[in-house]
């Protein structure tokens, strides 16, 4: 069983750490007016880089849609150069005309498919200046913001750093599970019993389930999967 300081200690750098982490997104309106424009134009740019792509690929199929439409047309025309029956010249004709209206219906698509390619390239090419741009603002501004709250980012390097330390000191799937637990709980892996509930989700505890966290120090609550433990005297 790993040994409850060095979970206790781990808790409290994750609580700590989760309120520095608040402060220092907690930018002024400039700075997250920046934020979420960058990252609208971020998403612009995915947009267009898919539509481009899918343009790209349908625009190959209807390529090799009108080459064949063309042939078709190209092996008409020959019919006619070389019919020499009058009747048979007349269904030619008519043949020509109709490959002649699938070839340009084949041109069609293909063209505003160009000009819509046309288009996005133009949008790409400005979506992405402007997002380099604010992308630069926002760095500068954000580097200000991190300047004024060097106090946390100090405290956040070291409570880092001592995260790491204790981290290393549980066994591998203590860690996993442990992790899991902050992922899935709201920050909170490990809770205090309080008057016999578990203080993570208020569940009454089984008076076996008590005895066991008294005697081994931890314990895991029945209902949220928490780790529990007794506070200090009691
Ligand atoms: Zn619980």
């Amino acid at each position: 069983m790993t040994s409850l300081p060095v979970l206790l200690e781990l808790q409290q750098v994750h609580d700590n750490l989760r309120t520095i982490q608040r402060d220092l997104t907690a930018f002024p309106s400039d700075l997250a007016d920046l934020e979420s424009e960058r990252k609208r134009l971020a998403k612009r740019l995915d947009q267009l880089e898919k539509e481009w792509t899918e343009g790209l690929s349908r625009k190959t199929t209807l390529e090799t849609a009108f080459a064949a439409a063309q042939k078709v047309e190209e092996r008409a025309r020959a019919a006619v150069k070389q019919t020499q029956q009058k009747v048979h010249y007349a269904a030619a004709i008519r043949e020509v005309d109709e490959r002649e209206r699938e070839r340009a219906a084949a041109a069609r698509p293909l063209k505003e498919l160009t000009t819509r390619l046309e288009t996005l390239e133009q949008e790409r090419t400005t979506t992405s200046a402007r997002h380099a741009e604010t992308e630069a603002q926002f760095q500068t501004l954000h580097d200000i913001f991190l300047a004024e709250h060097a106090n946390q980012v100090s405290a956040r390097e070291r409570l880092l750093q001592r995260q790491t330390e204790l981290e290393a000191q549980l066994p591998a799937p203590d860690l996993a599970r442990f992790n899991r637990l902050l992922e899935a709980r709201q920050g909170k892996a490990l809770v205090p019993v309080e008057n016999g509930l578990c203080s993570g989700c208020r569940t009454k505890l089984r008076i076996p389930l008590l005895a066991q966290v008294r005697d081994h120090g931890l314990g895991t609550c029945e209902s949220c999967q928490r780790l529990i433990h007794l506070p200090p005297r009691s």
